[in-house]
C-alpha cells in the first residue's frame, strides 16, 4: 500500500476541532470523547439536517470529521475548508466520496473489525427469527392465540455466505457451532476460511444450493442489486435471505415480489434500500423480520467502534499514520 502524502500530517495541530456527524460516537461510553479532549481536541456534535448555511458556520474551523451514515460528498467537504481527515465511525464508506476527499487531500479512515461479531450475531438473530417464526408467534401469543408453528432447523442445513471478509467469516465461525454446512462466494476467497470450514463456489451455485443466504459485501457500483430478480429466481423456494450489509445490495422490490409469490420462504433485513425504511409492501409481509440498521449496536461493539475511531484520530494528531486508511492520494 502506498504511503499517504506527508502534508496531511503537517497541519498545525495546536487547535484541532473534531466534528461528529455520528450521534452514536461515544454515546454509551464517554471515554473516546474524553480521550480526544484530554489531548486538547475540541469535540462537537453536528446535525447534518440543519442546512448548508448553518453547517458551513459550524464546520468553518473543523479539521477532523467523524462520519456516520449521512452523505459526505464534495459539496459537504467544501463547507469545511480546513478539513484534513474524515474518520468513519464504522466500516462501510459508501456514503463518503473517496475521490473528492483524495482530490482535497483529506485522509479517510474506518474501523474494520470492531463491530464484526455484533453484526454476525444479529444475522443469527434474524435467521432464527425467520426460520422459527419467532416474531409472528410472539405477536399471536400476546393476542391470546397458541399457534403450532413448524419452522426450519439450522443444524444440517446449508448456509451460503456471500462476501467472506471479517463479518462473513465471523458468521461462518458461529455457523459451525450450529452444525451448518458452509458454502461461500467471494471474488477474493480466503484460503484460511476455505481450510477451516467453507466450500467456495460460484455465486449462482451458492444461491442454488443454500438454505440460508447471508450477504456481507460492501456497497459499490459493482455490488448494487447483486441480488435481484434473476438471483432470487434461482434460490430454493424454502430459502431464507439475510441482509446485514447494505440495503442497496438487494433489489428490494424484486425481493418483495419473491416473498409474496413464494419464490423464497423468508427474509431478515437489518439494512434497507432507503433508511429509515418506509416500504409498506415489505411491512405487510409476515415472513420477514426487520431491524433498523442495528448490526453493530451492542454496548461492547459500539464502545470498540468509538474507541478505534478515536485512536485513528489520535494517531494522525500525533503525527503517525492511522491504522485503517481507506483512500490513497499522491
Ligand atoms: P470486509 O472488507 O472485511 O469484507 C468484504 C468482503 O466482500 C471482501 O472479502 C470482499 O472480497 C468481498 N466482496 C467484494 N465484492 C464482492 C462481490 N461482488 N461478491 C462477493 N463478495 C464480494 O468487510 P466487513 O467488515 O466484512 O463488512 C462487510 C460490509 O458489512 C461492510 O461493507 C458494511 O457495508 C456492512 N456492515 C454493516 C453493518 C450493520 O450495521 N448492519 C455494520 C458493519 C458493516
Amino acid at each position: 500500500m502506498k504511503e499517504v502524502e506527508s502534508p496531511v500530517l503537517h497541519v498545525d495541530s495546536d487547535n484541532w476541532t473534531v466534528s461528529s456527524l455520528s450521534p452514536s460516537f461515544g454515546k454509551f461510553d464517554p471515554r473516546p470523547v474524553d480521550k480526544l479532549q484530554a489531548h486538547g481536541l475540541t469535540v462537537q456534535f453536528i446535525n447534518p439536517a440543519v442546512g448548508p448555511e448553518s453547517l458551513a458556520h459550524q464546520l468553518a474551523g473543523c479539521q477532523i470529521l467523524i462520519a456516520g451514515t449521512s452523505p459526505v460528498d464534495d459539496d459537504f467537504m467544501a463547507l469545511a475548508p480546513q478539513l484534513r481527515m474524515i474518520a468513519k465511525h464504522g466500516v462501510g464508506v459508501e456514503n463518503i466520496d473517496l475521490a473528492a476527499a483524495a482530490k482535497r487531500k483529506i485522509l479517510v479512515t474506518n474501523v474494520p473489525g470492531a463491530g464484526s461479531s455484533a453484526v454476525a450475531e444479529l444475522v443469527f438473530g434474524h435467521m432464527l427469527a425467520v426460520a422459527r417464526g419467532i416474531v409472528r408467534v410472539d405477536s399471536q401469543v400476546r393476542h391470546g392465540a397458541w399457534p403450532t408453528e413448524i419452522g426450519f432447523g439450522l443444524r444440517g442445513s446449508t448456509l451460503g455466505i456471500i462476501g467472506t471478509g471479517r463479518i462473513g467469516q465471523a458468521v461462518g465461525s458461529i455457523a459451525e457451532g450450529f452444525g451448518m454446512r458452509i458454502v461461500a462466494y467471494d471474488p477474493y476467497p480466503s484460503d484460511a476460511f476455505a481450510q477451516s470450514c467453507a466450500h467456495y463456489q460460484s455465486l449462482s451455485e451458492v444461491l442454488r444450493t443454500a438454505d440460508f443466504v447471508t450477504l456481507h459485501v460492501p456497497l459499490s457500483d459493482s455490488t448494487r442489486h447483486l441480488i435481484g430478480r434473476a438471483e432470487l429466481g434461482i434460490m430454493k423456494r424454502t430459502a431464507i435471505l439475510i441482509n446485514a450489509s447494505r440495503g442497496g445490495i438487494v433489489d428490494e422490490s424484486a425481493l418483495v415480489e419473491s416473498l409474496i409469490t413464494g419464490g423464497i420462504a423468508g427474509a431478515g433485513l437489518d439494512v434497507h434500500e432507503s433508511e429509515p425504511s418506509t416500504n409498506q409492501r415489505l411491512f405487510e409481509l409476515k415472513n420477514v423480520t426487520l431491524t433498523s440498521h442495528i448490526g453493530a449496536y451492542t454496548h461492547d461493539s459500539l464502545a470498540r467502534v468509538s474507541d478505534d475511531t478515536a485512536e485513528n484520530i489520535l494517531r494522525l494528531v500525533n503525527g503517525n499514520r492511522p491504522e485503517f486508511v481507506v483512500n490513497e492520494f499522491a
